[in-house]
């Protein structure tokens, strides 16, 4: 087999060159702090230009998701020791704002194809239950259709982790804005890239106005949270209702990297639709093999995915080990979730969730043969090709096939 070229995965796109000028401006300024200018800063524009873009009525830019989360589920006004129901598929940073939060996270099931197991979540949203932070893990959403009857039905809220789905639809809608509220990342393996940041987008005034104030908008800065031009008395009264009530976490986006967000909204459209094209792609190609599964998204998602998450099948764990090392020999990285030693996605190792260790076997055996790759937007068709011949090689090699063909 001839080597193919394959990709530097981990470089991200460069930020626009008109990010360049404003950011030129602001270090001749000096004015980095959100509520230094009476109005319009960086961050302010940002908040609007999102909460338009995704269609929702307030936004509030922090420093990080973790940090949305956190402030989604303080915002929710929950008492000491409130169980949150979430996956057990997700991020550590996930299960560990709800521990910031003086919360306890309660995990369910995870099925084979990333999403939530809606038997286990429905039996396991009972009365204990206050409040539910659904993580779309990589971009892949849950049936938001039955999630959202069940909580609708007790009136628990939703968190939508939205943190890697950006431009996913479920029924056409935007991910994030189903849920009461909805938090995405601006960390740099994210579609857009600041190197750190966040936000959190919600139609609450209360929800909104409470988080504000928490993210540090001390005194009366939360004026420069009110839509521009626009008297809103709903949220006025809102932070009326907060203001000198609530302690500050201090979490705020800095001017800079609104300045370096902001450029990039434009491109989310052309990231996703190639994204999706890439993704697709080597979909296809993967499933050829007879090792290799891509699990289907649900019917009502549009996907926006920049990595490809596969699950290989009829591999034990040795041959697992052996697929990982001989795709990295062939220039290609893969993460098994549950066979990297103490990986950040695997649940087992957030052993700073109190109470015992939860038992999740469903889980548990998906992590130990799902794989994933990242698939930056930018890769051309050439690099893509590398990358499905290095994938389905590898597959190849640890299932002995290629030893037997020799
Ligand atoms: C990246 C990510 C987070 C954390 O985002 P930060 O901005 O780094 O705090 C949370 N959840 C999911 C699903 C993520 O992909």
């Amino acid at each position: 087999m001839t080597h193919q070229e394959t990709p530097t995965v981990y470089d991200a796109e460069p930020i626009p060159a008109e990010a360049r000028a404003e950011i030129d401006r602001l270090l001749s300024s000096g004015d980095l702090f959100r509520y230094t200018a009476p109005e319009d800063a960086p961050v302010a524009l940002l908040e609007r230009e999102f909460a338009a873009l995704l269609g929702a009525k307030y936004a509030l830019a922090v420093s990080s998701c973790s940090a949305a989360l956190f402030l989604s589920l303080k915002a929710l006004g929950l008492p000491r020791d409130a169980r949150v129901l979430m996956p057990g598929f997700t991020f550590a940073a996930v299960p560990s704002s709800a521990v910031h939060a003086d919360c306890v996270p309660v995990l369910c099931e995870v099925g084979d194809n990333y999403r939530i197991d809606m038997n286990d979540f429905q039996a396991k949203l009972d009365e204990t239950i206050s409040a539910v932070i659904i993580s779309h893990m990589r971009g892949h959403t849950s049936d938001m259709d039955a999630i959202m009857a069940l909580c609708e039905a007790r009136d628990i809220p939703v968190i939508e982790d939205a943190a890697h789905s950006l431009g996913t639809t479920w029924h056409g809608k935007n991910i994030g804005t189903i849920g009461k509220i909805g938090c995405f990342s601006f960390q740099s393996y994210k579609l857009v890239n600041a190197g750190e940041g966040g936000i959190l987008i919600t139609n609450d005034a209360d929800a909104v106005a409470r988080a504000v104030i928490m993210s540090g908008a001390y005194e009366h800065n939360w004026r420069k949270h009110m839509p521009a031009g626009d008297n809103s008395p709903e949220l006025e009264a809102a932070f009326a209702r907060w203001q000198n009530k609530l302690p500050l976490y201090n979490l705020r986006m800095s001017n800079l990297s609104a300045a370096v967000i902001r450029p990039q909204l434009s491109h989310v459209a052309r990231r996703v639709r190639d994204g999706l094209r890439n993704h697709d792609y080597v979909a296809k190609a993967l499933e050829q093999s007879p090792w290799i599964t891509v699990p289907s998204k649900l019917g009502p998602e549009e996907r926006a995915p920049d990595s490809i998450q596969f699950n290989l099948v009829g591999l034990d764990d040795a041959q697992v080990r052996t697929f990982a090392e001989a795709a990295e020999d062939r220039g290609v990285k893969v993460q098994v979730f549950g066979l990297s030693t103490d990986n950040a996605r695997a649940f087992w190792n957030w052993q700073f969730i109190p109470g015992d260790a939860p038992e999740l076997p469903q889980t548990r055996a998906m992590l130990m043969r799902a794989c994933d790759a990242r698939l930056p937007a930018r890769l051309t068709t050439p690099e893509l090709d590398g990358i499905i011949a290095a994938l389905t090689g590898a597959a190849n090699e640890a299932s002995g096939a290629l030893a037997k063909a020799v």
